[in-house]
């Protein structure tokens, strides 16, 4: 499985860090996991445009991380695209009403493919693909989950927005890769989300192999810290995440 971290950002407008989005690349698919503003365009610049999606995994509906989805449908439905394998949009519960109630009031789905809208199950095999997700606490409006995808033995967490979770810790027990909110530094911790002591004692109580910390608010000159206080409590492989930024199990 190979990757790229479209967005390492928050709903804070930044110059160097886009809204939260992820390329995942696995058995000849690729899929976004999120799609914050400036996806598509995230896409273009490395090559690999929206139209060549399989699909978008949706961790939450807050709007950093579901800003661009209307726009992506809207590209889908461009003429003169050349498509016909399906596209999978998954979510948490409750999606499928915000995506009648905000999303198709703006535009409508693609008709020329398949195009299929799902609230995820705990488990799912997608072929080779194996996909576990689990709710998370984040926000108290509306369900939040983190993803798991396994595939020929490597495996890949995308913890999306939470705060402290023991149900993050199993969902993430032994992965290869942990891609993990980590907002702030601990004294400036924010409710509903990870500082980077928290993803750092996760990390480590989850025994993952690396980790990678993102969804990064803007700490001023100060965004090395995260890693001296991660390392405070996980001593694997670690790095802040930058936007295009390529990661790979
Ligand atoms: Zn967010
Ligand atoms: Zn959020």
């Amino acid at each position: 499985m190979i990757g790229t971290i479209l967005g390492s950002g928050t709903g804070i407008p930044s110059l160097q860090r886009h809204a939260p989005a992820y390329l995942l690349e696995v058995a000849a698919k690729r899929w976004l996991i999120d799609c914050g503003s400036g996806s598509l365009l995230q896409l273009e610049r490395i090559g690999k445009p929206f139209s060549t999606l399989d699909g978008l995994w949706i961790t939450h509906t807050h709007a950093d991380h579901v800003g661009e989805l209307s726009a992506l449908l809207h590209a889908l439905r461009m003429p003169g695209l050349q498509r016909q394998k399906p596209f999978h949009l998954f979510g948490p519960a409750g999606f499928i009403a915000f995506f009648r109630q905000i999303v198709v009031p703006v535009v409508a789905v693609p008709e020329a493919f398949p195009f299929f809208v799902s609230e995820v199950t705990e488990r799912q095999s997608l072929g080779e693909l194996l996909v576990q997700s689990s709710v998370v606490s984040h926000s108290e409006r509306f369900e939040s989950r983190s993803y798991r995808f396994d595939y020929a033995g490597k495996s890949i967490v995308f913890s999306g927005d939470c705060d402290y979770d023991p149900r993050l810790r199993q969902l993430a027990a032994g992965a290869d890769l942990l891609i993990i909110d980590c907002s702030t530094l601990h004294a400036g911790k924010v409710k509903g989300h990870l500082s980077a002591r928290e993803a750092g004692k996760l990390a480590a109580e989850a025994e993952v192999k690396r980790l990678i910390l993102s969804h990064l608010y803007p700490i001023d000159g100060r965004e090395d810290e995260r890693i001296e206080e991660c390392q405070s409590q996980f001593s694997g492989p670690l790095a802040l995440a930058t936007d295009l930024m390529e990661f790979a199990v």
